[in-house]
């Protein structure tokens, strides 16, 4: 097959859109992607300067998508002094994954010369996933404690760097999964929620105050399109995945939706584009009787913005020691 574009051969064929494109074309396609979802999300504030420059923490995990997504915000604001990079790379404590994928991390941050922070369970909070997943007090799924921790690290290592946006490496594969699940479980507040945490355009979110904003740039990019980018831009990506991975309802979406794109191309679009519309429409709709935000305040324990007297991580970290 040729591509759409030009006469070299294709190495891909979207059938959401009946593209066929050949390296070249498609990688353009990807960085198009990822540039107009930054605009449209208006990332870039009016007043960002080069002596007042907004810095960017980037959630860089070493999988395929948080090093795409990485590269391809390097690649665009290089040249930006705006915009400072930094990549924040967590180490959950998980033997034979994550000691590769954080070396993944290192190489790519050397590579492009950006700054990098790794920060470990072990040395924040005393606990490695591997004996979480062992003594397991609140019998609960893996991800379950480790969601929570990471959270929990995310936000105070963005708060500590100075960022004023927190980005993650989220597909869109990913997002049409999160917005299934969110339909599905009937839960419109949380719809809500994820509109004024990193779904709507910045300057359209109610403000977070306590919260740094987060954004999602390469949820226009399906999966198979990022590591088809990963390889062909041979980026330092560790592809394998987590021995405890437990999210077995989203696994469900999953397949359910790679059946629904196989017999109907751009299922996955339909959904996210609905959601997000939707999301925008909940979100107006719910903000001003925001009992929610009334209702935070700081852990007693370890400071941190919760809604309870102790925060969910402490509770957890008792539990566990
Ligand atoms: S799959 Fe679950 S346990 Fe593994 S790193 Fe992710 S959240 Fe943690
Ligand atoms: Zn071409
Ligand atoms: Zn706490």
């Amino acid at each position: 097959m040729e591509c759409n574009r030009c006469e070299e051969p294709s190495v891909m064929h979207a059938a959401y859109s009946g593209a066929h494109l050949c390296e070249a074309h498609f990688r353009e396609s990807v960085e198009k992607r990822v540039r107009r979802r930054v605009r449209r999300d208006d990332l870039v504030p009016h007043d960002a300067t080069p002596e007042n420059p907004q810095t960017w923490v980037i959630g860089l995990s070493g999988g395929k998508d948080s090093v795409v997504l990485t590269q391809l915000l390097y690649d665009t604001f290089e040249e930006d002094p705006r915009i400072e990079l930094v990549g924040l790379t967590i180490h959950e404590g998980i033997e034979g994954y994550r000691d590769k994928s954080v070396d993944a991390c290192i190489e790519l941050a050397d590579d492009l010369d950006i700054r990098h922070e790794v920060v470990s369970y072990a040395e924040e909070f005393g606990v490695e996933m591997d004996d979480v997943v062992e003594d397991d007090p609140e019998n609960m799924a893996a991800c379950a404690y480790c969601g929570v921790f990471r959270r929990d690290l995310l936000e105070e290592y963005a708060e500590k760097l100075g960022a004023d946006l927190m980005l993650t490496g989220h597909n869109l594969d990913d997002e049409a999964q999160t917005a299934m699940m969110n339909f599905l479980e009937g839960d419109v507040a949380q719809i809500a929620k994820h509109f004024d945490a990193s779904l709507g355009p910045i300057s359209e979110r109610e403000d977070q105050d306590a919260f740094v904003p987060r954004a999602k740039p390469l949820r226009d990019v399906p999966e198979k399109e990022v590591a088809l980018y990963a390889h062909l831009e041979d980026l330092p990506a560790h592809i394998t995945e987590c021995p405890h991975s437990s999210e077995a309802y989203r696994a469900e979406i999953q397949q359910l939706l790679y059946d629904l794109e196989e017999n109907h191309p751009g299922t996955r679009h339909s959904i996210l584009s609905g959601y997000e519309e939707l999301a925008g429409i909940v979100a107006n709709r719910y903000n001003g009787d925001d009992e929610e935000g009334a209702d935070l305040r700081e852990c007693v324990e370890c400071g941190s913005t919760t809604t309870r007297e102790r925060c969910r991580k402490c509770s957890l970290l008792d539990a566990l020691v």
